[in-house]
């Protein structure tokens, strides 16, 4: 960390800080300079944290040189991580990218949701997706069909032969859940719900942690952190937008260039959403593709068997016809993307 201090601060104020890394076990070097006096130091950050230092008097700034996630930082472990699943489907490294399609919500009904899968299956996907618990901004919104819909999932997961992905909103509902889904996800609103990282990361199944809606990439990082530090290595990132300014066209900002900013700092695989990342149907296949090239290791796509009468969502879902054939479109796009990047 290098810590600048303040223009007026006191030979006092100095030595007081750097007395403090000393015995703390840091190297410090110091440069008393004119205007500022600047202290560099080496040593353990889980130990004093750049926080613990800013409160300080006469301390103006406090600079990271290292980023503060370390399990989940590619200077820990440079090879990409890669998640294999007991049918030996694989995600991250150089391994082709996975689609995660489903409904937003499961829906009371077996068939409907079988229809959905069997599509899943047909184009070539790897994992059916659904909500369970529905997190809604209304109270007067769907909310989902807690363990009826799990039930539903796991069965047609098992009928088809896709691996099955659900959003778990309470660590209260983990034990209950843990044995209906493969991977566990962890929606955009509870990406800084540290009981609920914390209670994801004590358990052997892979987790999905969706972007929050205003969370920096430091921070989506330092989440994933939670996670890992907490025992359970196998994080999958999802970009699925960040609010901004202009919701009149799109639903949120899909950050396209976070993936190769991500892939550069961390080794953890990381996949796109452009149905919540744009929310309308026809942003889906072109920002797909646009995660694909920039390295994507897969898609998650919203598919409903009547998006017009879907309980959540159906604006941003594909009927399954329009994903058959956008499906079509961007395995052939796929195909030609691992050959020239
Ligand atoms: C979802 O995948 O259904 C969902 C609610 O996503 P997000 O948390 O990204 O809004
Ligand atoms: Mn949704």
């Amino acid at each position: 960390m290098i810590i600048i201090m303040e223009h007026r601060a006191t030979e006092a104020q100095s030595q007081k800080v750097i007395d403090f890394l000393k015995s703390n076990g840091f190297q410090v070097r110091y440069n008393i300079g004119e205007v500022h006096t600047v202290i560099d130091a080496i040593g353990d950050k889980t130990t004093i944290t750049p926080g613990r230092l800013a409160a300080f008097d006469g301390v103006k700034e406090v600079k990271i040189i290292r980023e503060p996630f370390r399990l989940a930082s590619r200077d820990r472990k440079k090879e990409d991580t890669v998640i294999t699943f007991s049918n030996g489907v694989k995600i991250g490294g150089n391994n082709p990218p996975v689609l995660m399609a489903g409904p937003c919500s499961v829906e009371d009904n077996y068939d409907n949701l079988l229809q959905v899968a069997t599509a899943v299956k047909e184009v070539g996907g790897q994992f059916l997706r659904g909500g369970a618990f529905k997190p809604r901004t209304s109270p007067y919104d769907f909310q989902g069909y807690e363990e009826k819909a799990l039930k539903h999932l796991k069965r047609a997961g098992e009928e088809t032969g896709l691996l099955v992905v659900s959003e778990l909103m309470d660590a209260s509902d983990l034990p209950m859940m843990i044995d209906y889904v493969d991977v566990l996800q962890i929606g955009a609103r509870n990406v800084q719900n540290f009981k609920l990282l914390k209670a994801v990361g004590k358990v052997d199944k892979p987790v999905i942690l969706k972007r929050g809606l205003a969370s920096t990439i430091r921070e989506y990082l330092l989440a994933a952190e939670h996670i890992m530090y907490n025992g359970n290595p196998n994080v999958i990132l999802c970009e699925r937008g960040i609010r901004s300014f202009d919701s009149a066209f799109t639903r949120n900002v899909m950050d396209i260039a976070s993936i190769p900013v991500i892939k550069k700092y961390s080794h953890l695989p990381i996949i796109v959403d452009p149905s919540h990342g744009t929310g309308q149907k026809y942003l889906i296949e072109p920002m797909a593709k646009a995660g694909l090239v920039v390295g994507a290791d897969g898609v998650m796509i919203e598919v409903h068997h009547d998006p017009e009468n879907a309980l959540s969502d159906g604006k941003q879902s594909l009927s399954i016809p329009m994903f058959k054939e956008v499906m079509t479109r961007l395995n052939e796009f796929s195909n030609l993307v691992r050959q020239v990047v």
